[in-house]
């Protein structure tokens, strides 16, 4: 499991990608010591709702005894929880030319194409546009992750380039692109504070429209053309292609429609949570933000839900029917965090967008940051690993000697 706010570190070499990864069984160690538990290794493909069976293919050319290694699970109760894919808004050229930032293999090639561009940028015979464009790290998006990302790069710059790519220290550039507004879901105060941090630290903030990527430039809706070394694209999440192939109801987004209870109506024994579920329209609600502070409250609700449905002799396929279920689900949003780079951050405490409460920016709420993150990171271990790297960062600057050095 990849602890995703602490991904965008890892790019720059802040931190070390094995501080933000934990292995599964660490988390629930019950998958790997209890009788009858279990964690596989594989891509589920379909589902059999009618029969009560799951269709799993292992990884390709995973060595086992058939290729594709395939299996079926049958279960009582089944929970989808598949998350979501980044949206690219069928926008040309993304695919196979952007970066994204969901997972440790994305921050391992962002880290390495931003660190072969700076060195490549040193060969003799480049000529200045050359350099300048290979320099030139753009990222789509200015949500949370496209923000701190930003912000990353710009510490990165301003500390550890320039001292050892001194050579080529101002030729880089980062452009932050966005269609509206930055940071749309914080305090208007908020937004513009983030706004003057990232313009001061050198990010260049471009109102627009990405209309096509290019292997080598990106072209905006008014025809204007934007020149990258390194593209990063982080435009929100979307239903993923395995949850798209699911014939199950759906809600706004095209997530699976779950009602209040957490449950896929008209299909039985089957529920949905965190990034891939939405609440249907006929439940009067909205569907809920892809937040990991949803999928983990939701995942916790569940985990009673079925301890009551269990009490009530109701945990065998199809016995759910005079279950007594109790409350639904409430969400209370606690608020959003993000950081901007160069130890400033924003904290917004505030339960919905219109609503009043706690907002603040700047250095304290960077450490209300750290150390929210840091007692959220999931094992002593990495808590540490995640403690001696931004201590080791203070001190001596990122290490990027080890780029592919991932446990
Ligand atoms: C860079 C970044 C920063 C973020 N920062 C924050 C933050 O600060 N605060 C916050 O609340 N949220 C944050 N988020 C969002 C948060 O990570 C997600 O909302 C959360 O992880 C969703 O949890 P989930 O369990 O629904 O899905 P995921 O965590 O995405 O887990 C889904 C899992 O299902 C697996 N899977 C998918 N399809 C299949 C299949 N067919 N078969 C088998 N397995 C499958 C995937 O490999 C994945 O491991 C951030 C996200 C990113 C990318």
């Amino acid at each position: 499991m990849v602890f995703t706010p602490l991904l965008a570190s890892t790019c720059v070499g802040t931190l070390e990608f094995r501080s933000v990864a934990e292995p599964v069984s660490r988390i629930q160690p019950t998958l790997s010591s209890s009788p009858n538990s279990y964690f596989f290794l594989a891509s589920c493909t379909g589902i059999d709702t009618r029969r009560h069976e799951v269709y799993c293919e292992a990884a390709p050319n995973s060595g086992l005894p058939s290729e594709p290694y395939r299996f079926k699970v049958a279960y009582d109760k089944l929970v989808i929880a598949a998350g979501a894919d980044p949206l690219t808004f069928n926008v040309k050229g993304v695919k196979p030319h952007a970066f994204f930032l969901r997972e440790v293999g994305h921050a391992q090639e962002i880290r390495k194409k931003l660190l072969l561009n700076l060195m490549l940028s040193e060969n003799p015979g480049l000529s200045e546009a050359e350099k300048k464009r290979l320099l030139h790290c753009v990222v789509v998006g200015g949500g949370p992750t496209g923000v701190e990302f930003s912000g990353e790069l710009s510490d990165f710059i301003m500390r550890d380039v320039r001292r050892r790519h001194s050579h080529v220290k101002d030729y880089v550039r980062v452009t932050l692109i966005e269609a509206n507004e930055i940071l749309s879901s914080f305090d208007v105060r908020l937004r513009q504070y983030a706004n003057n941090h990232l313009t001061k630290c050198g990010v260049r903030l471009v109102r627009g429209v990405v209309k096509e990527v290019q292997p080598r430039k990106i072209v905006l809706n008014d025809g204007s053309e934007v020149p990258y070394g390194l593209l990063v694209w982080s435009t929100g999440v979307g239903p993923s292609e395995f949850v798209r192939s699911l014939d199950l109801p759906r809600s706004a987004g095209g997530r699976i429609g779950v009602d209040e209870w957490l449950r896929v109506p008209s299909v039985e024994d089957v529920f949905a949570l965190g990034d891939c579920a939405g609440f249907l329209e006929q439940t009067g609600r909205q569907v809920l933000p892809a937040l990991a502070q949803v999928a983990e409250r939701e995942g916790k609700y569940l985990a009673v839900l079925f301890s009551k449905i269990a009490k009530q002799n109701g945990g065998r396929a199809s016995a759910t029917g005079e279950v007594a279920l109790g409350e639904p689900f409430v969400y209370k949003h606690r608020g959003s965090m993000a950081s901007v780079g160069r130890y400033k951050a924003l904290v917004d405490l505030r339960r919905s967008k219109d609503a009043k409460g706690l907002s603040l920016a700047g250095f304290v709420s960077w450490l209300i940051w750290r150390s929210a993150y840091l007692t959220r990171v999931v094992s002593w271990r990495n808590r540490f690993y995640v403690v001696v790297n931004w201590a080791t960062t203070l001190v001596f600057g990122r290490d990027n000697s080890r780029i592919g050095g991932c446990s």
